[in-house]
Formats: structure tokens, C-alpha cells, sequence
């Protein structure tokens, strides 16, 4: 058993707290690879903002759960050496699948983690999120549930009032769970492609522009727990300059669309206190590489290609931090 307090990492009760009063949200970004981390830690200290690395269950997979509980350990040292005193660095599990996922992660110094009941029925969500709520708070370690189904590509009837998060369970379901946070489905998506192209509108240029996000649920949702942290999953913006560096090189992402960062901001300012963008991270690593090797063909070190790339990450990460999230100067 390793406490997260041993390696330097906070829980996110007090971050939140600060985020929901403040009119700001915390950055949720998920890792896998040593120059996200880099970039991540080297964007949050230089706008001196508390951060949230998060891990899938893919990323565990990829990258091996130790390799980068040690890399969040990593992430704080790091932190100090380029001057950070204080950082807030939070190792959070995104999406766990169970409770003996949970548990694994607490075990081994999460400060953090996600239980998603989302997709099983309403009581089962209950009964499994309050079974890690109550392992996790021996620990002092925070959990978010998912109340409401977020619509994936494949879903056909992703725009559909049935899939929000009904306002009137959010009462009952964080008072019998006793969870921290709670993420919330009003109507953003995961993946670069979160809306099908008969769901959006097309402006002059033949962009897509996404249906809006229902903030009349969110409102509601907040009316029934003032206060309470929300928490928004599938929120990149799918930025269009970085999706045309992709294409212009070679790559093929025809209507890629994501959620534009004005509804972003606007919810930021809400309950809403942590976002979570991966999709982003990935396009602009891609948009670099590709890139790169598009004006360098005789170049092989990996150095050579992957510094773009951590440069282009990190841009992206204070661009969010700065212009979106609100979550600046915060430490
Ligand atoms: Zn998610």
C-alpha cells in the first residue's frame, strides 16, 4: 500500500471547492507517454495552475499501471525542480470499469479515481459507486461517478433528451453514493468525433458547427446541488488548424468536430470544475509529427520528432488553461 501523500501528489476535495467558487475549472488531462507528462507539468507551472493527470484504462494498458504511477511521482518532482513550491498535481483514474480497479489504483497512491456506473441500471450504479466511495474515503481518496450517458460516435441517438443526466436523480444519487464529484451528460461526446455531420449545421466555409450543450440540464443539475462539483468527460474542441496540419500532411480526418471552446468557458463558470480533454493532446502531437516529417524526411531520431511534438502539446495545454478553463494563477 502506497498513500499518494507520500509522493507528494493532493486529493481533489479542496481544489474543487476553490474551482466552484472561484468561477473556474480544473484541467483534466489524460497521460501516456513521458513528453505529455513533460508537457503537461512544464504548462501548469508556468501558468501556476493545480492540475489533474489522468489515466485510462487503454493508458494502463499501453503504458503499464507502474510505469506511470511512478511517472505522476515524476510529474511533482519535476514540478518543483522548474520552480514550483507547491504543486497540485492530482493522479485521478478516468473511467474505471470496477471496484477491484479502483482498489488497485488506490493501493498503489492514485489521489483519485473515477467509478463508472454509468451504463449499468440506476441501482447498481448506486450500490457499485458507494462500494468504492467508501474504500477510497478511508484513504482520503476523492471519486467521481457518472450519472447519464455520454454519447459516443457510434451512438445514433446521441442528441437525444434520454441520454442527459436527469436533474431530478442527482439529489438521491450523490447522497446515497457519498461521491465527490459527479460527471454529468449534457450532450459533449468523446473522441475526435463527437458529432455525426447531420447533427450539425455547416457555416460559409463548409466548418461544422456542433449542436450547442443542454445548459438548461446543467442549470437545472446545479439548482438541485448548489455548489456540488461537476464534471464534464469528452470536452476537446477539436482545434480546426490543428486537425488541417494533420490533413495537409498526409493525415485523413475528414469533419473532425469537437466542442467549441466558448461553451467550454461558459460552463466553467458554473459548478463545472473539471474538464477533460485527451482527443486534443493527441491531435496536436499527430499535427506536429506529421509535420515534421513531412519537411524533414531524413530524420530519424525520435528527439527530432517528438520535441515538435512536446512543444505543440504544451502550447495546447496553456492555450486551455489561459483562454478556457480560467484556471491560471491558482496555486
Ligand atoms: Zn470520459
Amino acid at each position: 500500500m502506497v498513500s499518494y501523500k507520500e509522493l507528494g501528489l493532493v486529493n481533489t476535495r479542496e481544489m474543487f471547492a476553490k474551482a466552484v467558487k472561484g468561477g473556474y475549472a480544473i484541467p483534466a488531462f489524460n497521460f501516456n507517454t513521458m513528453e505529455q507528462m513533460q508537457a503537461i507539468v512544464q504548462a501548469a507551472v508556468e501558468t501556476k495552475s493545480p492540475v489533474i493527470m489522468q489515466v485510462s484504462k487503454g493508458a494502463r494498458k499501453y503504458a503499464n499501471p507502474t510505469i506511470l504511477r511512478y511517472m505522476a511521482q515524476g510529474a511533482v518532482e519535476y514540478a518543483k525542480e522548474l520552480g514550483c513550491a507547491n504543486p497540485q498535481i492530482v493522479l485521478h483514474l478516468d473511467h474505471g470499469d470496477s471496484f477491484e480497479t479502483c482498489k488497485s489504483c488506490i493501493d498503489s497512491g492514485f489521489s483519485s479515481v473515477m467509478i463508472d456506473g454509468s451504463s449499468k441500471p440506476y441501482e447498481e450504479n448506486i450500490a457499485l459507486t458507494k462500494q468504492v466511495v467508501e474504500y477510497a474515503h478511508k484513504y482520503d481518496v476523492t471519486v467521481e461517478a457518472e450519472l447519464g450517458v455520454l454519447a459516443g460516435v457510434e451512438d445514433e441517438v446521441a442528441a437525444e433528451e434520454s441520454h442527459y443526466t436527469k436533474p431530478e436523480e442527482v439529489i438521491d444519487f450523490s447522497t446515497r453514493t457519498g461521491c465527490d464529484s459527479l460527471a454529468i451528460s449534457i450532450g459533449t461526446s468523446h473522441g475526435a468525433y463527437k458529432f455525426k455531420p447531420e447533427q450539425c449545421t455547416r457555416n460559409a466555409e463548409g466548418k461544422l458547427i456542433p449542436p450547442p450543450l443542454a445548459f438548461d440540464v446543467l442549470h437545472a443539475i446545479e439548482e438541485k446541488l448548489p455548489g456540488f462539483p461537476i464534471v464534464l468527460h469528452g470536452s476537446s474542441s477539436v482545434p480546426q488548424d490543428e486537425v488541417d496540419t494533420i490533413n495537409k500532411f498526409g493525415g485523413k480526418l475528414p469533419d473532425a468536430v469537437g466542442i467549441p471552446e466558448e461553451q467550454l468557458r461558459e460552463a466553467a463558470k458554473s459548478a463545472v470544475c473539471k474538464i477533460n480533454i485527451d482527443s486534443d493532446s493527441r491531435l496536436a502531437m499527430t499535427a506536429a509529427i506529421r509535420q515534421h516529417f513531412a519537411e524533414h524526411p531524413d530524420h530519424f531520431d525520435p528527439r527530432q520528432y517528438l520535441t515538435p511534438a512536446r512543444d505543440n502539446m504544451k502550447k495546447m495545454y496553456i492555450h486551455k488553461i489561459v483562454n478556457v478553463l480560467g484556471s491560471n494563477d491558482k496555486l
